[in-house]
């Protein structure tokens, strides 16, 4: 099979930034053909040799982040420096939105705890996960206590829930009504979620994440990407 080739020449470079037309303007060091936007005057060029200015990386950086690979290990792969996955792991996490749509009725809390930097610093991933679809749709990465539990409580009672199944913490009887509250020893809620081996994954996922990128906010990213996208 042949494969012709893309007509460069007829085709007008649109700005990457505005959309807006862009005209010629020089050439890199290298020899490459440079362009400026008319428009917000920014330049750029049609083709970059470096691998993050391929769109399909966005694409491998999802792939990879859901396997539990880790920043550095992702880096590697794709042959992109460590600081631009981080880069670019914000922002495609910057773009996913909670999800919003029609849940089930019987939602499951469970946390997992985790660390940042050192063990001293001590984080809990604390995520609602909703029976009917098998996905978490909601999570929070901090502590466990009532004041940063509420809000993300507050938003799954809006849902309307039948039913709410935690482990018993205390801190879940004072925001959750009790008649939908379910309190189901640890040992159940791992069971029942088996098949799903969430858990397992999450694990590994942050333990990887924790390891390279010591922080919480892209703690929070990886697990945007892992969830929701
Ligand atoms: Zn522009």
């Amino acid at each position: 099979m042949r494969f012709s080739e893309p007509h460069v020449s007829t085709y007008l470079m649109k700005c990457k930034y505005c959309n807006k037309r862009c005209h010629k303007c020089g050439r890199q060091a290298n020899g490459t053909q440079k362009y400026r936007c008319k428009s917000c005057l920014k330049y750029q060029q049609e083709v970059y040799s470096s691998q993050i200015y391929n769109p399909s990386v966005n694409t491998k950086i999802i792939a990879l982040v859901k396997e539990g690979v880790g920043i550095r290990g992702i880096g590697r792969l794709l042959f992109i420096s460590k600081t631009t996955v981080l880069k670019r792991v914000r922002q495609i996490a910057s773009g996913i939105k909670r999800p919003v749509r029609a849940y089930g009725k019987t939602f499951e809390i469970d946390e997992m705890w985790t660390f940042c930097r050192n063990k001293k610093n001590e984080q809990w991933i604390t995520y609602i996960f909703d029976r009917a679809s098998k996905t978490v749709v909601d999570f929070i990465v901090g502590r466990r206590n009532t004041e940063s539990l509420r809000p993300m409580i507050s938003r799954v009672l809006q849902l309307s829930p039948t039913l709410v199944a935690t482990d018993g913490l205390r801190v879940y009887k004072s925001i959750i009504p009790n008649q939908i509250h379910s309190i189901q020893p640890y040992q159940t809620l791992r069971r029942e979620r088996n098949n799903l081996n969430l858990r397992i994954h999450l694990k590994r996922l942050s333990r990887k994440t924790i390891n390279f990128t010591k922080s919480v906010s892209m703690l929070k990213s990886i697990l945007k990407i892992y969830f929701w996208s």
